[in-house]
Order: C-alpha cells, then structure tokens, then sequence
C-alpha cells in the first residue's frame, strides 16, 4: 500500500510500505496512523519550499515549491549539491553546520543562509534541517526553506547602510573605499570597484574579499567601467554573462576573480558621469529591481563624496586664484606707499597726486576682489535673496552707466533707448548684473571702440543685450565662462586682471529672477552678452 495520492504529490519521494512489515494487524494500524500523522505534518509544512538530500548534501528529491523557488525546472535540480545554492559568504558557517548534522540522526536545525537561483539571484531564507537518515520511509536529510528575502533583506539593508555611515568620516578617499567595500558585502560580491578619471588616468577603488586597494589602471581601455565612462551614460550597464560578450573582456578586476558577471552603476555630479561603481560576480547573475535601487543609492553615496571633493577643489581654485590676483594690487599699494615715504618733500605736487592715485586704484581693486568674493559665498550659502518691485528699466540702465563713469571707466558706453514696460525685478541686483557684463565688455574693448547697450522686448520678456568690439570668446568656451572660475585660457585674456567670479555671479543673480544669460559672437568681431528678464 502506497501512501502518495494522500499527500498530493507535495513529497513524492514519501511512500510508506506497510504490507509486511508486521504481523500484528493492530500494531500495523496504530504504527501506521503515527506515522501517517508525522508525514502530514511534514506534507502540511511543505507547502513551502522542502528537499530531501543525503548526507552529501546532494539533493535526491525535492517538491514542486522547491524547484520553483530556485527557478528551475523539474529535474533539474538532481544531482545538484545544495552547497551549490549557498551563497559563499555563507557556507563556511553552513558546511560546518550541516557536518554536524549529518552525523547525528534524528537532529533538527534552523538557520538564517543566503540562498542562490538559478540566476545567481540572492534569497534570504530560514532553512530548516532534520536528520532521517535512520526511516526507512525517508532515508536522508529533509530540508524546508522559508522565505525570508522581503524583511531580512530590508532589515540587511538598513544594518549595513548604518553600518557604512558609520564608517564614514572626513577622509574622502577613505570615504570611496569603505563605501566600495560595503557594497561588495551588501551584494556578496566577488569584487567592486569604483572607476573614476584622475588628471587623464583611470583611478580604481577596488575590494576583494582579501583585500582593499587604490590604484592607477595601466591600459584603462581595457575596464569595463570604461565603456560606461566613454558613453558618459547615466544607465547602468549590465552583463549577466560575460561569456555572452563574444571576446574574452581583459578587464583586470574581472580575471583577477574569474568574474562571469558585471554590473557598472554610473555615478553622476552636476548631471554629468564622472565615475563608475562596478560589481563581479563568479557566477552568471540577474539584478532585481530592488537590488538596482539599492546600488543606485551607494552610488549616491560616492557622487555625495564627488561632490565634496569637487567642493574642496573649487575652494582650493579659490584660494589660488585669490592669492594671485591679491598679489598685484598689494604690491603696487605698498610699493607707492614706500616710495611716498622714502621721498617725502622731495616729490613735486603732480608726481604726489599720481602716486595717491595709484594707491586708491589699488586699494579699489582689491575691494572688488573681497566684495566679490564675499557676495559669491552668500550665494553658496543660500543667502540671495531677491525683492522684487516694479522697475524703470531704461532708468536703471542710465544708472548702470553712471555708476561705470563713477568707477572711472572712459571707454564710451552708447545707451540706445528704446520704449520698455516696467518689469519686476530687484533693482540692485539687476544693475549688479549690467556693471559686470558693461565692466567686462570694457575691459576687453580695446581704445575708443564703444561698447554698446539695447534692451528690447519679447512676448513676455525683456532681453537686455551688452556689445563689444573685444577679443570674442571662443565657440566652446560661451557655456563655460559662466562657470565660477572659469577664464577663457587665450593670451588676449590674459593680461587683464579678473578672478572669475562675475559671469557667475551674473548668471545666479538672473536665474534668481527667472531670466536667462548666454553670449554670443559679434558680427564684424567682439561679444555680446544677453539676459531675459519675464514680464
Ligand atoms: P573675470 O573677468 O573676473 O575673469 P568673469 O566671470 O567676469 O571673470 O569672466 C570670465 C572670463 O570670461 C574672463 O576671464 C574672460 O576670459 C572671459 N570674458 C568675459 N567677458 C568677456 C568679454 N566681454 N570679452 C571677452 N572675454 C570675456
């Protein structure tokens, strides 16, 4: 008499064979109820996931769920070994568990592993072991799996992650390296890297499970990462197979694990890619969507990183670029002053005067220098503030140039007038914004050709426009100029003394209004430079 109809195919390997065995009929019925009770509780509990293994850990037999569970189809899974499924971080503690085991018959166990589908997928899972070696009617190890992935996962996550902040602190590329090394234990990786270009070398933060290590990449064509960083992509690239790229990829990291799979998560600042953070894997691996999500969030964690990075290295610019142009105003400060006092009586009244004259420029200069530099911090500190009122804006135009004449500049400014409605704006930043775009326009005109100012009206703007007859800026620097620091590298530009900043300034202070700044070339040579105020 077979028992398996009853128990509805969920253990196929339970067969109870009863005729026979004993000659008390009595006996035989009560043994059998017992044991037919102990089978349906052990069918009941497979409703999830179970297999029987000997004591090799090879799987025998396994239900239906099982197979499903691992995403493989039925059969396929014999002659597969269950440390197969287990994720290599985990198996030592496992194997030493499961020896111990299957020397004991009769001995049950529970323990929290990391499974592995067919797709190298990784399950969370509550495993529950029992020793049968010595029943006949299911000679081996019974496994039930209880899927965890869902909370543990979630729960994992959040240790780890607080785990990694934790770690974190001022140094920035110890910063990289803890977060590269989290990542690879989030996702029991072989290896992770991240991939960034460092004054024309690819740099690589790399972890293995032996060891960490930065270093510069000799022939950087070769790295994966790479075919991220050329395409500037925002998109993670994923190899499930690197077998399926056809060519045997010479990626260092990739054949110093026998990678067979790569995942490059781009990570990005300011919009722009400028850097990859890699996973390896030994086996052929899927990604699921939460754990996408999951490395797209460490990978904020690095672009966090860039970010400081870039910050320290724009104060760095800073400093530099302050100190060089401070140099030049002090030094003809104090070189006047000592030329004052050396000589003093034996100088004539004009030659006083000239003197005087040179030591106020100086120090003029060196308040635009400081002024500047303090309006760009309350910019970053997010104190700008803009209050709007109705605005004349021919008068203010008026008063820009005013203030020009005021400044001592003698280059002709030439206001065409035209009809304007009021605008809202806040006056003073807008007549900031003009003295910057008329100042530089007159610094870069060479003698007596005028620079020039229009202001029109579009649907429902204002577009003021500031003309000069000077050197132009080159086609790929028109974007850039904009940028804090940023100076057109050309030898006309050089002499003149600028620390970059106004452009900047000038394009924060009309973003804060709504508007737009852009420059253009100028028929005949010279630049113009344009902001839209909305009506
Ligand atoms: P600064 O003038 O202090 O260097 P800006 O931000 O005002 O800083 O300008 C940035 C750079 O743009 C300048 O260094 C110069 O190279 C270029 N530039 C700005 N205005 C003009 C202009 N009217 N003609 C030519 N080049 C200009």
């Amino acid at each position: 008499m077979i028992l398996e109809g009853a128990l509805d195919g969920q253990f196929p390997w339970i067969s109870i064979p009863v005729e026979g065995l004993y000659d008390d009929p009595d006996f035989r019925r009560e043994h059998f109820l017992s044991l037919r009770n102990e089978y349906l509780s052990l069918a009941y509990n497979a409703w999830r996931p179970a297999a029987l293994l000997d004591d090799k850990g090879m799987i025998r037999r396994c239900n239906r769920l099982f197979s499903a569970f691992l995403g493989l189809g039925e059969g396929e899974l014999e002659g597969v070994g269950l440390f197969d499924l287990i994720d290599d971080e985990d198996m030592p503690s496992f194997s030493d568990l499961f020896r111990e085991l299957a020397s004991e018959p009769g001995l049950s166990t529970v323990t929290l592993v990391r499974l592995l589908n067919r797709d190298g997928l990784a399950f969370n899972a509550a495993v529950l072991l029992r020793n049968c070696v010595d029943r006949p009617q299911a000679p081996g190890i019974i496994l039930e799996v209880l899927d965890l992935s869902g909370s543990a996962q979630a729960k994992r996550l959040v240790d780890e992650f607080h785990k990694l902040l934790r770690r974190l602190g001022s140094d920035l590329q110890g910063n990289i390296m803890n977060i590269v090394g989290s990542a690879r234990e989030i996702f029991s990786a072989d290896a992770s890297a991240y991939f960034r270009w460092e004054k024309g070398h690819l740099r690589v933060f790399a972890a293995t499970r032996e060891r960490r290590e930065s270093l510069f990449l000799k022939d950087p064509t070769k790295a994966l990462a790479c075919r991220v960083l050329r395409r500037g992509a925002e998109e993670p690239l994923h190899v499930k197979d690197l077998a399926s790229l056809g060519e045997a990829p010479e990626d260092p990291l990739a054949s110093r694990v026998a990678a067979r799979s790569f995942y490059g998560q781009p990570v990005m600042l300011l919009g722009k890619t400028v850097g990859v953070l890699c996973l390896y894997h030994r086996r052929p691996r899927e990604y699921a969507r939460d754990e996408k999500d999951s490395l797209s969030l460490i990978a904020r964690f690095v672009s966090l990183e860039e970010e400081h990075r870039h910050q320290e290295q724009s104060l760095r610019d800073l400093i530099d670029v302050v100190a060089h142009e401070l140099r030049h105003p002090i030094s003809i400060v104090m070189g006047y002053a000592q030329t004052l006092r050396n000589y003093r009586g034996k100088l004539s009244e004009d030659m006083v005067d000239e003197i005087l004259l040179r030591i106020l420029q100086g120090a003029k200069r060196l308040e635009y220098i400081t002024s500047e530099i303090l309006e760009v911090s309350r910019v970053e500190k997010g104190r700008l503030t803009v209050v709007k009122e109705e605005v004349d804006l021919q008068a203010l135009l008026v008063r820009a140039v005013e203030e020009m004449r005021a400044k001592g500049v003698t280059k002709p400014l030439i206001l065409h007038p035209n009809d304007l409605p009021p605008v809202m704006a806040d006056p003073e930043k807008v007549l900031e914004v003009l003295v910057i775009l008329m100042d530089n326009a007159a610094k870069y005109s060479p003698d007596g050709a005028p620079v020039e100012i229009t202001a029109g009206v579009g649907t429902d703007e204002v577009v003021i426009s500031v003309m000069d007859r000077g050197p132009g800026i080159p086609v790929e620097d028109r974007l850039r100029v904009f940028e804090k620091f940023y100076q057109v590298e050309e030898a006309m530009h050089h002499s003149l003394p600028g620390i970059g900043l106004g452009l900047y300034l000038a394009r924060e202070l009309v973003e804060a209004h709504g508007g737009r700044i852009w420059c253009t070339g100028r028929e005949g040579g010279g630049s113009v430079f344009r902001f839209t105020l909305p009506l």
